[in-house]
């Protein structure tokens, strides 16, 4: 058995010897192309994989078709817009993701920006506290969940709104107010921390129209995709509205004129980061290792994004 871990950007070293622990200890074949360049050099290296490990990197349907041997594609993270759903469920390629295993780390990255957009982006100046304020959670997953309990340790009324999650009690039991629409949480946030997935329906769905119910001087806290955004209408609004904040973990296509219209009303990290930490890199790792394991040995295949 031939396990392929291709991560263009890698994991941390602590995972990549426990992935590498867990394989030799199954018997399989361990291989990893690491910090690769060139999509051919993916194209080569899955050729005779039987199953493969993945980061942010695309799994589209070239990658796919090179590798004929293949029966699981873990993605060592929460979101799996990076892999050709359909081609795979095809071919009968089992697609998985390690969900919560990263889940801390962008919370506290979420949290981080939130602060740091109330304080000018840590320069000198005037900026505000974050206790007393309404933190709107849009999505109440894995992540979203953390970053409503890291708010209301610190002070701030937590609402949220999630279409696919309606048991009330969910909310309650954490102290958080559940909304019944998406135009009603942005109209009460001061902080709006978004979680959804970037999918068909959530594509562009952050647009003028609901960006513009957001309270006088709100910030966007975007750690979840930059897809679920529409950018120009965002600058269209950031220029009409000069209260309004915007920061992300995912750099935007316009990050460039952003930045020269808005200056610090706009953040970006430069490169995802939400889930980079040790932690998560060495959770997701291992978590994805054990799902390959526990596929070939038992069939389990509860985590499978493909059904
Ligand atoms: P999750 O699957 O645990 O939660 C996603 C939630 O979104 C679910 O509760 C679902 O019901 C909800 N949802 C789906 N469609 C929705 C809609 N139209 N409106 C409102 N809610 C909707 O995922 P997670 O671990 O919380 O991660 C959330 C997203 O964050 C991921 O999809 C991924 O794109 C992104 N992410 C980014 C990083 C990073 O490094 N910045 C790391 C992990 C995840």
């Amino acid at each position: 058995m031939k396990v392929l871990i291709a991560t263009e950007k890698p994991f941390a070293a602590a995972a990549t010897n426990g992935i590498k622990n867990i394989f030799d200890k199954a018997g399989y074949t361990t291989v990893f192309l690491e910090k690769y360049t060139d999509k051919q050099q993916l194209l080569d290296a899955v050729k005779d994989a039987d199953a493969l490990i993945i980061r942010s990197d695309k799994v589209t349907r070239e990658v796919l078709n090179a590798a004929p041997h293949l029966k699981v594609v873990v993605r060592a993270g929460a979101g799996y817009d990076n892999v050709d759903l359909n081609t795979s469920t095809a071919k009968g390629i089992t697609v998985m993701n390690t969900p919560g295993q990263n889940s801390n780390a962008v919370a506290e990255l979420a949290i981080g920006m939130m602060i740091f957009m109330a304080r000018n982006q840590f320069t000198p100046g005037t900026g505000s506290e974050i206790k007393g304020k309404k933190l709107g959670i849009h999505a109440y997953g894995n992540v979203g969940r953390i970053v409503g309990r890291y708010g209301k340790a610190l002070g701030m009324e937590v609402y949220a709104y999630d279409p696919f999650i309606s048991d009330p009690t969910v909310y309650e039991k954490d102290g958080v107010v559940p909304v019944s629409s998406v135009e009603e949480l942005y109209s009460v946030s001061n902080y709006v921390s978004v979680h959804i997935p970037a999918n068909e329906q959530t594509r562009r769905s952050l647009n003028k129209a609901l960006l513009e119910r957001l309270p006088q001087g709100a910030s966007i806290i975007n750690t979840a995709r930059k897809e679920v955004v529409d950018e120009e209408q965002l600058c269209e609004l950031l220029a009409e509205r000069a209260d309004l904040k915007y920061a992300t973990d995912i750099l935007p296509d316009n990050y460039a004129v952003l930045q020269e219209k808005f200056g610090k009303r706009v953040f970006s990290t430069p490169k995802k980061m939400g889930a980079e930490t040790a932690e998560a890199n060495i959770n997701a790792g291992l978590a994805a290792a054990n799902q390959i394991v526990a596929f070939f040995q038992t069939g389990d295949r509860r985590f499978q994004v493909n059904k």
